[in-house]
């Protein structure tokens, strides 16, 4: 079959496709599925002594580390209802730094001496596994002599029994550190850092008069992605290998297609919908799907908010799960930032807040003064962290896949800056002049003194251009990507956040110990903060070439990519900053630094590789048999004494001429000797590979617009986003 028929076959294919009926049966309404696969704490409550269960409850509550007594009596039961489920073998979930899920699977059955087995299932297998750690990212925390990592159960986060066809499993959350300890997964430092920021939190609520229980981050990811026809992604080398097309010619309305498309979800995106959600809500992750994306074939899902560790493995099992319910429905989803040159990325948004039991959410608005104030103590520690560590939380989203999205006009610029909208603005602003002047005149407004103006609790206008935006009772940060874990910019939040609320709580204890009335001093810190990070507040449009402009003039970072991003890890300051809190040292934070440039470096390697095949394979061969046919209409034209019109012929031409030189300049890019050090090696990556790439696909997409269709093979952008 010629390369042509791939594609035409594909149309054909997907023509033909009928996709699987998706019914629900009673016993399968959402409330009765609901969390029906996972060892919850209230299956433990109907399973577990007393005296355990409220063991491991002050352990999920986060006031004490879990008993090994204790230990025995939770596997054991969960081992009973895992085997009650269907479960065959039981598997230590962790995430390692290629921003993956990985697996280490074991059955539950020990042989006996005498030829039968037992199912066996400790309390130490429970708390911990030895997985060969050789085969993922370490940068340098781990010589091969030492190759074990262990798995270790976050009991915060519950296990629960994951179907397949081919047999269940028990699956146990787990962090992944070395032998000495050291960090290899997402999660350790994700439980560290939500416990620092925790203890400085706890500190201003005492403060304010609180005996506050565990405070802890929430988050609550949106997740975008694409659904692309199976048939089509097959027919694509890039989509299947890199995850983007990395040719494909823009559709000729561009990106905003036709506004109806919207109207109607096909049929099977709509069973795709219905399906993953099952599946999730018998996980017992909190989600609804919906379809409000700006792109063709695009979509989104928001889970409810939750601690942010567990919102975090969820996540990681949402994309999972996404994964092979598409596949089910003859589709596969895209969570690329750009799987679509000009067409709207996909994002993940990460919405943080932070609360406990005891005092809700303190990101609310409150109903009276003293509650505002407190609400504008921890609103000010946001304007301090994202401000003081803006570069850090631009390279908690650095990626080589993220770079085509930041900083495109549809997604936030790579510079941080908060939005608070006017309301909100204007009261730190108030508070700002007040502290000035030390004034109490009226007019100006002085906490806990005259009463605060009524606070925004609806988000009000959106600012969409905004990285880190206030939304009435969470802080929005958009820039992470849509592939991306939220357990990066999540560890970044809650480091940053514990540094401010520190200086905050002393600088509060300081100026009281002094003497100093205590709404005074709340309102020296507020004023203090607003006078040194005031800059860092943003309303206008971040899409904007003048923003760029006063960006730079107010000194905020622009670290357009992931180069210019990765440094901001491994500067004294960050160094510090990770080490006083704990979360990470400082041989963790250059391992990660490393493992960023060593996946920059890789995620660029394969595409070019794959751009230069693709490039000499399919598209060079499909132009060069047109140009020949040209060629031969000229020649029958001449020969048959009619005049002979060149043009077509002469426009195909050139861009093959750009193609080929396109291919040799690629060809000796990829050829050029890699540098040992990692940075040159990423920089040469994104300075010499990248727009060598361009070139190439610049000169294949105009091949695109003029090539006979029947003897283009790949699908064509409009094939892959309208064609479901
Ligand atoms: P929008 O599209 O307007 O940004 P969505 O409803 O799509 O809002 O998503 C909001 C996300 O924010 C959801 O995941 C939701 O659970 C989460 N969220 C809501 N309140 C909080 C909160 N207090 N803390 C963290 N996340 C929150
Ligand atoms: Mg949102």
């Amino acid at each position: 079959m010629s390369g042509n028929s791939v594609r035409l076959q594909a149309i054909k294919d997907v023509e033909a496709y009928v996709p699987p009926a998706v019914s629900f049966a009673a016993s399968e309404a959402p409330g009765e599925i609901f969390g029906e696969n996972v060892f919850s704490t209230t299956v433990m409550q109907k399973r577990l002594p007393k005296s355990v269960y409220k063991s491991v409850l002050a352990t999920i509550e986060g006031s004490a580390p879990l008993d090994p007594l204790v230990a025995d009596a939770v596997a054991s039961a969960m081992k009973d209802w895992a085997l009650e489920k269907g479960a065959t073998h039981y598997a230590h979930v962790f995430y390692p730094l290629t921003g993956l899920t990985a697996e280490k699977h074991d059955s539950f059955l020990d042989p006996v001496g005498d030829g039968t087995a037992l199912a066996e299932f400790a309390g130490k297998t429970l708390v911990q596994g030895e997985p060969d750690a050789s085969s993922f990212p370490n940068g340098g925390l781990r010589n091969t002599f030492e190759a074990r990592g262990y798995t270790g159960w976050d009991v915060m986060s519950p296990a629960y029994v994951l179907e397949n066809p081919n047999g269940n499993t028990l699956c146990i959350p787990t962090v992944f550190v070395s032998m000495t300890g050291e960090a290899l997964d997402h999660k350790t430092p994700l439980l560290r850092s939500q416990s620092a920021m925790a203890d400085h939190a706890e500190r201003v609520l005492r403060l304010f008069g609180h005996s506050p229980s565990r405070v802890v981050s929430y988050c609550g990811p949106e997740q975008e992605y694409f659904l692309v026809d199976s048939h089509f992604y097959l027919a694509r080398p890039d989509l299947l290998n890199a995850g983007r097309t990395l040719f494909g010619a823009r559709p000729p309305k561009g990106q905003e297609f036709d506004d109806h498309y919207f109207g109607a979800i096909p049929a099977r995106v709509l069973g795709f919908m219905m399906d993953t959600e099952r599946e999730l809500f018998k996980l017992g992750i909190p989600a609804k799907t919906r379809h409000n994306e700006v792109a063709p074939g695009q979509f989104e899902i928001a889970p409810m908010f939750e601690r942010a560790n567990v919102a975090s493995d969820h996540q990681q099992l949402l994309m999972t799960t996404f994964k092979s319910v598409a596949r089910k429905h003859g589709m596969e989803c895209l969570f690329h930032e750009k799987p679509f040159d000009g067409v709207n990325g996909s994002g993940k948004h990460v919405n943080f807040s932070l609360g406990n039991a005891t005092e809700g959410n303190l990101l609310l608005p409150g109903d009276t003064p003293h509650d505002n104030a407190q609400f504008l103590v921890f609103c000010a520690a946001v304007i301090r962290a994202v401000h003081k560590y803006g570069g850090l939380l631009r390279a908690s989203v650095a990626s080589a896949s993220n770079d085509h999205r930041l900083g495109a006009n549809e997604a936030p610029p790579a510079i941080i800056s908060i939005f608070l909208g006017d309301q909100l603005a204007d009261v730190f602003d108030q508070i700002a002049k007040g502290g000035a002047t030390r004034s109490k005149e009226k007019g100006t407004m002085m906490i806990g003194v005259d009463s605060l103006p009524v606070l925004p609790t609806d988000p009000g206008d959106r600012n969409r251009t905004s990285p880190f935006a206030f939304t009435g009772n969470r802080f929005e940060f958009r820039a992470p990507g849509s592939l991306q874990t939220v357990a990066g910019p999540m560890v970044t939040i809650n480091t940053i956040m514990a540094e401010a609320l520190d200086f905050i709580a002393t600088s509060l204890e300081t100026a009281l110990a002094a003497g100093t009335d205590f709404d005074e001093a709340v309102q020296d810190v507020l004023a203090g903060i607003i006078a040194d990070h005031g800059a860092v507040i943003f309303n206008g449009n971040g899409y904007s070439e003048e923003w760029q402009v006063e960006a730079e003039q107010r000194g905020l970072k622009n670290l357009r990519t992931t180069v210019d991003a990765l440094p901001e890890l491994v500067s004294e300051d960050a160094m510090e900053l990770f080490e006083k809190y704990q979360v990470f040292n400082h041989r963790e934070m250059h391992s990660r630094y490393e493992i960023g440039l060593e996946q920059y470096v890789l995620s660029i390697s394969v595409e070019a590789n794959l751009t230069l095949e693709m490039g000499t394979t399919v598209i060079l061969p499909a132009a060069v048999r047109y140009q020949t046919e040209l060629a031969q209409n000229v020649a029958a034209l001449k020969a048959a004494g009619v005049p002979a019109d060149t043009s077509t012929l002469e426009t195909v031409s050139g861009p093959i001429a750009d193609l080929r030189a396109g291919l040799t300049a690629l060809g000796a890019a990829i050829a050029h000797e890699a540098d040992d050090d990692a940075m040159a090696h990423a920089t040469y990556c994104r300075d010499s590979v990248l727009p060598v790439m361009a070139a190439v696909r610049a000169a294949a997409d105009t091949l695109e617009g003029l090539v006979a269709d029947d003897l283009w093979s790949l699908p064509t952008y409009q094939e892959m986003l309208y064609i479901l």
